[in-house]
């Protein structure tokens, strides 16, 4: 059931409103967006409505430098494809991180969630702006706040919004900046994101055709782009009161979770409300995990792209959370569907989840 759903960081289902604008770009205005014809202007028309919705929730006057993508995922690879060296935050998600598990740059080092600057001058850096495993939002250290692309340590900046677009208050876009977002994040179809480039052209990342300026050729997926276009007016309108909806049942299941002993929350005070990460001593996350899911629950036990994996998080790891409390962690994500009766249960069942696993020891 929707409201017992609390993996909205994994993915989130789509608003039936932005299944009924999609619906008619599947059969009845089915053109090519790249054609000249009637069907072709008409889907060209609708993907540029999107691009305007899209630029409008980015806060952003000029929608000319979105360029639609698969994803999150694509926009983070083609940006990072662009050139080295590189530095990276250690909170990245898998998408960064691990296109560049090779990679010749500089990984930032951190105290906390505090980053320091890099040190030595890079072509790009990537900061992610709210974190996908504990909902961390991560202010930039002072040598890449960069308005000038002479002026700092990156010649370019990759923010990853994938987690913040219609949640959390988006950061400064300055020139030559990166944003990366997916569509499935806020109610929108999976499959379909987005890259913005402000005030600069990313060299073409896929070749074949004139889609998109050239700069990332393949027919466009006019449903999707609509979808997203329609997920992010809503997001545009509703943002305000989602968030205050998550901040609600944030406390509500933190207020709860104050009768279980020896846990620990590792989102801090400037976090997204959408996502709070927990870990208990004593049990196993994915176990948790499992527990919560038969009493009909979902939550993670890390990000979903990396929950089935037995690597601990990258991200714990480089907070220095000890490997008996990494164990132990769960992530539960809000979502305007979940209800506050929903959110009692969940931390209701959680306690006895945690209290059941621990006797069984
Ligand atoms: N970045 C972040 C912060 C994410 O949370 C995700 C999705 N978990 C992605 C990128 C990738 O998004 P997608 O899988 O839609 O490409």
């Amino acid at each position: 059931m929707i409201e017992r759903y609390f993996d909205n960081a994994a993915t989130t289902p789509v608003d039936p409103r932005v299944v009924e604008e999609m619906l008619p770009y599947f059969s009845e205005a089915f053109g090519n967006a790249n054609s000249i014809h009637e069907p072709g202007q008409r889907a060209r028309a609708a993907v540029e409505l999107a691009r305007e919705r899209v630029a409008e929730l980015l806060g952003e006057e000029d929608s000319g430098w979105i360029t639609f993508t698969s994803g999150a995922t694509e926009a983070n690879n083609w940006v990072l494809a662009l050139g080295t060296p590189l530095v990276v935050s250690p909170f990245e998600h898998s998408s960064v991180w691990v296109t560049n598990a090779n990679f010749k740059g500089e990984v930032l080092e951190n105290q906390g969630y505090m980053l320091q600057g890099p040190r030595a001058k890079a072509s790009c850096a990537a900061v992610m702006h709210v974190n996908n495993e504990t909902g961390a939002i991560i202010d930039l250290p002072p040598e890449l706040k960069v308005d000038d692309s002479d002026g700092g340590m990156a010649f370019s900046l990759l923010r990853d919004l994938t987690q913040s677009v219609g949640k959390v208050d988006l950061p400064r876009m300055e020139r030559s900046y990166f944003a990366s977002l997916s569509a499935h994040k806020f109610y929108g179809p999976k499959g379909v994101g987005a890259l913005y480039s402000k005030m600069c052209v990313p060299a073409t990342w896929m070749h074949g055709g004139e889609q998109e300026d050239g700069r990332r050729a393949g027919t466009l997926n006019v449903p999707g782009i609509v979808g997203m276009g329609v997920a992010a007016a809503i997001a545009s309108q509703e943002a305000d009161k989602n968030k205050r909806f998550a901040e609600n049942l944030r406390a509500l299941v933190l207020a709860e979770l104050t009768k279980i002993s020896d846990h620990k929350l590792n989102s801090p005070q400037n976090s997204s409300p959408y996502i709070v990460s927990l870990s208990f001593l004593g049990v196993e996350g994915e176990t948790l995990a499992v527990e919560l899911d038969r009493a009909g629950y979902s939550i993670s036990s890390g990000a979903a792209c990396s929950s089935r994996s037995t690597e601990p998080s990258h991200v714990l790891t480089a907070l220095g959370l000890p490997i008996e409390w990494l164990r132990g962690t769960i992530r539960i994500s809000f979502g305007k569907y979940n209800t506050e009766a929903s959110a009692a249960n969940l931390a209701n069942e959680l306690r006895k989840a945690v209290e059941k696993l621990r006797t069984m020891k």
